[in-house]
Formats: C-alpha cells, structure tokens, sequence
C-alpha cells in the first residue's frame, strides 16, 4: 500500500541520559495552583480537577527559539512540571499510579492569553488559546530511575533572568499520583503521553528577543527565546 501524502514524522523529546521519549499526546491540568486559580479570578476550592490537550507536535526541546504565534497580543508563559508516561492504563489506583510515570521534565505552557480568556468567558474550547503551534517547550526528560519521584522542590521561571514565578511543587492542589490517577478515568493512558501539571501564580506576557527560562529543583532546565512574529 502507498501514502498518498508523507505521514508525519514523530515528535521526539529528548531524555537526560541521551535518548528518545517519542512523544505520543499532551495532557495538561487546568488551574492547580492556589495562587494561581486566585489570580484567573477562580476560587481553588478543589474542586475536581479539568484537563485540555496539546497536539505532539506543539512540543519543542530546550533551547530552541519559539515564534511569536499569531493572532494573540498577549501571550503567556507558565512554568510546569511535566511528567513522562511510560506504561499505560485506564482507572489506575492513586497507590499504583507513579508506576506508571517514567520521568520528569520542565515545561512551558505556552498560551494566547487573549483567547483563552475570551472562550472562557463564553464557554467556548480553548484550543486556539491553548493548542497553539510550538507552545509545548520541554525540558530532557530524567527517569525517575535517575532523580526519584518528584514531591517537593522549588519551581520558577525567569524572563531575561528576572524572577516571575516561584514556588514548591508540593503546593500542587492535585499531587502526582492524584492527576494521574484522575486523568486515566477519562482517558486510557498510553506510552509516550506527557502530562503537564499546572502552573503557579505569577504567570505574564513574553515578546519578541524574551529570553525564558523555567527551573525545578532535581531537573535540567529549559531555556527558550521568542522570535520574532510568525
Ligand atoms: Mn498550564
């Protein structure tokens, strides 16, 4: 049988001990952070969390320039930490759940403010705020073989080495095991899934010449520069 048309080649992340994690969807938790569901204008009242998704291809490894998107003024960082599935499954117990995560990595949610904020407004999908071309910036990916299970540890961006974003993972208002867990409830979990995990407060406009960089604890860093306008 012939392709009528190229098929897409896979998006490959990159893992901390040189290989490839090629990269299968992207999930990503809404509003996870106290400080951050306050400054959106939500109380974070734990109420159950709510994901949206990326398209693979949205990824793009640490150091590599991001064009400004189009069709936004007002478009976003958001440092996360992001994790690596590496067994699949569907309905997985909280206890059993980092079984299923292979590593960590850092993680820009990249965002058209704008336009996320107007489909809220009007209860309208967020992809076109969120599901935005090259708005996946990604960290090596460690195994948690390497660096453990991540709990704690700093979190922070930086835009032109100015602090915008600090805070400590163990603020997540749905841990690890919990996101995993609830997310397989929706959707059978498969090798190669990432998951990004939510943002803290004080996320914020970048432009053209920015350069970003996100930081946690026990993790490479993830160094990005917006380019100019697509
Ligand atoms: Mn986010």
């Amino acid at each position: 049988m012939t392709n009528v048309i190229e098929p897409a080649p896979p998006t490959l992340a990159a893992t901390s001990d040189g290989r490839c994690f090629p990269v299968r969807r992207v999930f990503c938790v809404g509003r996870n952070y106290a400080a951050h569901a306050r400054e959106m204008g939500r109380d974070p009242d734990r109420e159950a969390p709510f994901f949206f998704t990326k398209w693979a291809e949205a990824v793009v490894p640490d150091g590599e320039e991001i064009a400004y998107p189009q069709a936004t003024s007002n478009f976003h960082y958001e440092a996360e930490l992001v994790l690596a599935i590496g067994t699949g499954g569907r309905n997985i117990a909280i206890g059993d759940a980092l079984e299923h995560v292979w590593g960590y990595a850092t993680g820009n949610d990249l965002t058209r403010r704008d336009l996320q904020l107007a489909a809220r407004e009007t209860g309208r999908p967020w992809d076109a705020g969120k599901n935005v071309e090259a708005s996946a910036p990604l960290g090596l990916i460690h195994p948690a073989s390497e660096v453990g299970h991540l709990s704690s540890g700093a979190i922070r961006l930086l835009v032109n080495d100015v602090v915008k974003q600090e805070a400590d993972i163990a603020d997540l208002i749905w841990s690890v095991p919990e996101i995993v867990s609830i997310l397989s409830t929706f959707w059978r979990l498969e090798p190669g899934d990432l998951i990004f995990t939510g943002t803290p407060a004080g996320v914020g406009p970048i432009g053209p010449g920015d350069l970003v960089r996100v930081e946690i604890d026990g993790l490479t860093a993830l160094t990005n520069t917006v380019g100019p306008a697509a």
